[in-house]
């Protein structure tokens, strides 16, 4: 790193104050994680130089010997993680493994069904900005006033639409879904299910909530956020079969398996080459993964979300269905007479970091919002534990009942940096 920072002084700069913010910050944003050094390590490799496209042994290209054995090894333990028949480690991210679904599963036009943007859901999942609204017929279920998925609703909901492809998943849904009913409802209208388990897919690996996989005809997550792995996106499947809808391959007439169109769906359907670096990293955190301590780190996370919803209820907050299963909690604050917008601001002064979101049923735009979502992977790692968090809830309410305070803000500083440096994180000005 020496390198960087005669040759471009800029950019290491700003790496070297990227890192101290991260020491030193309060970091709350739920799709958001620390990768351990060895993930750096090989995510930084001359990998990063390396056309594969293809998949291992059937490359399209020479030299790619050790690609293969990075992109099989990182395939063999994500099957044993998830416990599944067949993954795919190439999409670039969460976005791009939705859109690999899409294109094998859909055709333009045709009409699916997911959880509404505005109740959680991602904007890959029917956003009209999105490619998965513009090119398709997104319908929507959403959750109650007590901020719960309604089975019944969504039954009805499935019947009356008749969708191809049912969605499971959610960026700020704090609950568990309940799998079977999906799957009873996808059978019943003759439609794929498909979770997107992007943000849980950490707590799901460690068996601490339900377990999509059997359920679902495919699963898409990413590899950052609860799974604590580099920055990317992975399509897995329980048990491979036929294509239910029968498409057939153009030649030989023989009806393909989900996995085979996955596949090209990924390459050459949606992506070019793989980022072979990206994909050695992501092989070191499924190892990671698969260590008994990840268990523990799972339990923790949840046990500490469930002590940070607790902590904003007893301080007269409304939390979004009154708790969480999983990891994040989404908290209205139109009690407290502050915005998502304002809070995220008054927040970042203090070096909290959480985002603005919307509620079930907001009255405000997504720019200034009634919300903020708030989630304990991140600080779990640092082995923030269940006190630590009582505090941060703590120094959150200060800030929030002073929003413009800056002397508030000033004393918030100091308690933060103080809990960050009982909990340190990167020991290293740059990997
Ligand atoms: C984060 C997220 C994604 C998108 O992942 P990117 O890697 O940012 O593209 C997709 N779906 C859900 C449910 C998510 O939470």
């Amino acid at each position: 790193m020496n390198h960087l920072a005669s040759q471009d002084p800029a950019i290491y700069t700003a790496i070297e104050c990227e890192v101290d913010r991260q020491n030193y910050g309060l970091e709350l944003i739920a799709s958001e994680n620390f990768v351990s050094k060895s993930i750096l390590q090989a995510q930084g490799s001359v990998f990063t130089n390396k056309y594969a496209e293809g998949l291992p042994g059937r490359r399209y290209y020479g030299g790619c010997e050790f690609a293969d054995t990075v992109e099989d090894i990182a395939r063999d333990r994500a099957k044993e993680l998830f416990q599944c028949d067949w993954v795919n480690v190439q999409p670039h991210s969460g976005a791009s493994a939705n859109a690999a679904v899409y294109l094998s599963c859909l055709k333009p036009g045709d009409t699916f069904l997911g959880l509404d943007l505005a109740h959680g859901g991602h904007l890959t999942h029917g956003s009209p900005v999105n490619f998965s609204g513009i090119w398709f017929h997104a319908e929507y279920y959403g959750v109650e006033k007590n901020g719960l998925i309604n089975m019944d609703h969504v039954r009805e909901k499935a019947r009356s639409v008749k969708p191809k492809l049912i969605s499971i998943g959610a960026s700020a849904y704090s609950r568990d879904f309940d799998y079977q009913a999906f799957r009873s409802i996808a059978d019943e209208v003759g439609a794929l299910l498909w979770m997107d388990m992007a943000h849980p897919a950490g707590l799901i690996a460690a068996r601490v909530l339900n377990d999509p996989l059997p359920h679902a005809h495919i699963v898409t997550t990413t590899t950052h956020k609860t799974l604590r792995g580099p920055r990317g996106g992975m399509i897995l499947i329980g048990k491979d079969a036929e294509n239910p809808f029968g498409k057939v391959a153009p030649k030989s007439g023989r009806v393909r398996r989900m996995s085979e169109l996955l596949d090209s769906a990924v390459f050459p359907g949606m992506q070019g080459g793989p980022l072979v670096h990206v994909i050695a990293a992501k092989a070191v955190a499924f190892n990671e993964a698969l260590k008994p301590n990840f268990v523990q780190y799972a339990r923790q996370v949840q046990k500490n979300s469930s002590v940070m919803a607790d902590s904003f209820m007893d301080r007269g907050y409304h939390v979004i269905s009154g708790g969480t299963d999983n990891h994040l909690i989404l908290v209205d604050l139109r009690s407290k007479n502050i915005t998502g917008k304002d809070a995220e601001i008054a927040l970042q002064s203090a070096h909290i970091t959480v985002n603005k979101n919307m509620v079930p049923f907001d009255d405000k735009s997504p720019f200034v919002t009634s919300g903020i979502r708030l989630g304990t992977a991140a600080l779990t790692t640092r082995g923030f534990m269940e006190s630590d968090i009582r505090e941060v809830v703590e120094l959150i309410d200060r800030v929030l009942t002073a929003p413009t305070d800056e002397t508030v803000q000033a004393r918030v500083i100091n308690e933060v940096r103080a809990l960050c440096e009982v909990h340190p994180l990167y020991d290293f000005v740059i990997a």
